[in-house]
């Protein structure tokens, strides 16, 4: 579904990603980890064309992406669910989720089913429905996020460290729901610094180390691994 062959991206004279190649197949949970600094966000930003590879190419669904705007991205079928949430505080819960399907046509009746469908999916935001969406606590705000990105109605989602921040039982939550999106066939890109949780939810991960890949396998193989455990998962 997706196919990122060896692209470099910096930010001026910073080389953030050195040749780095990932493979995305339809249906599956694929998660990035690695730590601060890695070069996980910037991987994301590159796929939803928010920056663009100096060299290397990204293909999806078998069409390169890598020149495409970002806005046409999104209507190809990827939506980026960013680190940090970067909902709009001072905007409500509603009005964050009509945004997400903003490069839908006006008036399309089907909107209105899918933020039903988001409300239903996430309680809590038909709770704050009206709220400004800067009175939510940090779980909610993660939901909301997920729930814009879903309004474009993607069949791959980028997710940018869902966990972040959150108590356990809304961590356990985060994945739940990303388990539950995945089975109703949505492929899903998971960038995580919570490595143990990742692995356990990802088919196939890649371990990303200063801008490049030094592992690649299945979810479970890189639990196992003595030296993901070291490094990642708490000795
Ligand atoms: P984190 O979880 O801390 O965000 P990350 O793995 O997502 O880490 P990136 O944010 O992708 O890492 O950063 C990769 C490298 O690029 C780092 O060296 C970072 O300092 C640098 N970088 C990221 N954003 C910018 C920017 N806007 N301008 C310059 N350098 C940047």
């Amino acid at each position: 579904m997706l196919s990122i062959r060896s692209i470099n991206v910096f930010y001026g004279a910073i080389h953030a990603l050195k040749d780095v190649s990932v493979e995305v197949e339809q249906g599956e949970i694929v998660a990035i980890i690695g730590s601060n600094g890695a070069g996980k966000s910037t991987l994301l930003r590159t796929i939803s064309g928010l920056l663009r590879p100096r060299t290397g190419e990204i293909d999806f669904k078998g069409s390169p992406i890598h020149t495409v705007p970002a806005h046409e991205i999104v209507n190809l079928g990827i939506s980026h669910s960013p680190e940090g949430r970067r909902i709009f505080t001072n905007m409500s819960v509603q009005e964050n989720l009509q945004l997400g399907a903003f490069t839908r046509a006006k008036g399309d009746p089907e909107i209105e089913a899918d933020m039903e469908k988001a409300l239903t999916r996430f309680p809590r935001l038909r709770e704050r429905f009206k709220q400004n969406a800067g009175t939510l606590s940090g779980g909610e705000q993660q939901m909301l996020a997920i729930g814009r990105a879903l309004m474009s109605r993607p069949s791959l989602l980028l997710l940018d460290e869902p966990s972040l921040g959150l108590a356990p039982n809304l961590v356990a939550e985060i994945f739940n729901i990303v388990l539950d999106l995945n089975k109703e066939g949505c492929t899903v890109l998971l960038v995580e610094q919570n490595a143990n949780r990742a692995l356990e939810v990802a088919h196939r991960a890649y371990v990303l180390e200063t801008g490049t890949i030094v592992l690649s396998d299945t979810g479970k193989a890189l639990l196992a691994n003595p030296k993901v455990k070291e490094a990642y998962l708490g000795g």
